[in-house]
């Protein structure tokens, strides 16, 4: 599932490839078709990335609600585009770019009141200004796993399973320690490197969480697992012991015991 870094690099993508065009916008699939006359042929003004969420909003208030899930996905082409290839819910047409969407979670046609409620249930997003103070609040009476409490979006927007276990890595610290148990200055050291690696996955549109004297490769032709440090891998790359799986939040997350004893 992508997460806040790519819906950030999409939303940038899309605004300079649609914004201020007549946008024509279909579904070949059949299943967004009543919701895409609503918008097409309107001009296009910008994609918005809150978390994992994406708002394409279009002239005259109407917004199109993406959250890619699991399995969503976007495909770029050209225009005038080729005959859709699989099960295409949204494509939009600009001058010259066409984008296909497959598989989303979440397509569909809202107002500016319906995007603020689900933007309302989120909690900030660290790429869109969103507050220390807010998240340090939430963690601070929690007495759940500082784990489970990073992959909250009601508490912090954007943060996804890779993201989580790099994070407590580079920071030393056990995921399973209580919200509630953190000092204020551990706090503060994490939320710097979240924002600092959500950053760098912005700026590459990948996580990238290893440094290129680690790498010994340029950063941005990193692929796959050599991108990251824990996630999905068998040592340490520091002290060397087994990579242990911890069930958190009924999702995977790799740490190493030995390295993350804080
Ligand atoms: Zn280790």
């Amino acid at each position: 599932m992508p997460e806040g870094h790519k819906t950030h690099y999409l939303a940038r993508e899309h605004t300079a490839w649609f914004a201020g065009q007549s946008v024509r916008v279909l579904s070949p699939q059949g299943r967004f078709q009543s919701d895409a006359r609503k918008v097409s042929g309107k001009v296009f003004d910008r994609c918005e990335a809150v978390g994992k969420h994406l708002f394409y909003c279009f002239d005259g208030g109407r917004i199109v609600h993406v959250h890619l899930g699991r399995y969503g996905k976007y495909r770029d082409l050209e225009s005038p585009p080729p005959r859709p290839v699989g099960a295409v819910r949204m494509r939009l047409i600009g001058r010259q770019r066409t984008m296909d969407l497959t598989g989303p979670s979440t397509c569909r046609v809202i107002d500016s009141v319906e995007r603020d409620r689900v933007v309302s249930l989120l909690g900030p997003d660290p790429l869109a200004g969103g507050k220390k103070s807010h998240v340090w609040r939430a963690v601070q009476v929690s007495s759940k796993p500082i784990g489970a409490l990073i992959l909250d979006q009601r508490v912090v927007a954007g943060v996804g399973n890779i993201f989580r276990a790099e994070l407590f890595f580079e920071i030393g610290m056990d995921p399973n320690r209580r919200g509630c148990d953190l000092a204020k200055s551990e706090f503060d050291l994490l939320w710097k490197h979240l924002v600092k690696m959500m950053k760098v996955g912005l700026k590459y549109g990948k996580i990238v969480t290893v440094t290129a004297k680690e790498a010994k490769s340029r950063l941005v032709d990193l692929e796959g697992n050599d991108r990251f440090r824990v996630y999905s891998k068998d040592d340490c790359p520091s002290c060397g012991h087994a990579i242990e799986v911890l069930n958190l939040a009924s999702r995977k997350l790799y740490w190493c015991p030995a390295c993350q004893s804080v």
